[in-house]
């Protein structure tokens, strides 16, 4: 099977509980081979997490749709987005928002990441290596906030304070990786309101920046950065 007829699978699998078009259209638009390393290319459209380096995964493709559908994003929305990774949420809500603040503790990552990112030609997003934990105090407040790693039974105080009235934050939330959900958090005038959505499994939410070399890059080797993929360059 090519990679394009398990791409259209991947999709007609998606549609069956994504209802949101613009999320659809934006995944049908994204080439998710490019963010994954060469090794793993023929995986790229199964709905599958996958190793990206630095012991992290990029999310299963239905997770990354769903998540993004309970953010309601829109155009004109400023994203902060905890955990960049591979780049491939990035990207999706790229194609979705005004502009994405993107920010990930494990620098390598982040610098392949934004190689990519800029490879397909996606300009407005801002990445910086640093702990997320702590938002993005310059560009706050965020109409939406999306944490791609699990935070333990408290959302970081920092971020609901960085959320702007009306904002919505998507968050993984639990003790341990047995018992995780989503949480969506919606800012009102007079606190927040807490809903949760899907179980999930997620890397953990971790303090600090990680130290260079603690980690091998190992699986982003043999990643050349190039791919050949027929969506690649629509947008
Ligand atoms: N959204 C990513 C998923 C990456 S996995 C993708 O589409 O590929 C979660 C990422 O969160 C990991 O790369 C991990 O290093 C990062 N992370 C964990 N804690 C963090 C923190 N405090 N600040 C920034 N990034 C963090």
């Amino acid at each position: 099977m090519t990679n394009m007829a398990r791409k259209i699978r991947l999709i007609l699998k998606l549609r069956k509980s994504i209802t949101d078009t613009s999320v659809l259209s934006a995944i049908e638009r994204v080439p998710r081979e490019a963010f994954v390393p060469q090794t793993f290319h023929d995986q790229a459209y199964e709905d599958t997490a996958l190793p990206i380096g630095c012991g992290q995964t990029i999310s299963q493709p239905l997770v990354v749709a769903s998540m993004t559908q309970e953010l309601r994003v829109n155009d004109r929305h400023k994203v902060l987005e905890i955990g960049t990774g591979s780049g491939y949420q990035t990207a999706i809500l790229a194609k979705l928002c005004r502009r994405v603040y993107s920010i990930e503790r494990h620098r390598p990552l982040l610098e392949i990441a934004e190689k990519r990112l800029s490879n397909l030609g996606i300009r407005n997003i801002t990445c910086k290596a640093a702990d997320g934990m702590k938002g993005w105090i310059e560009q706050a407040p965020f109409d939406r906030i999306i944490v791609t790693a699990a935070a333990g039974e408290m959302p970081p105080q920092v971020l609901l304070d960085q959320m702007s009235v009306d904002g919505i934050m998507i968050i993984p939330m639990g003790r341990d990786k047995s018992s995780q959900f989503i949480v969506r958090i919606t800012r009102t005038k007079d606190g927040y309101r807490t809903e949760q959505l899907m179980p999930v499994r997620f890397v953990p939410l971790l303090p600090d920046i990680a130290r260079i070399g603690s980690i091998p890059v190992r699986e982003e080797t043999e990643d050349p950065f190039v791919f050949q993929s027929p969506f690649a360059f629509q947008s």
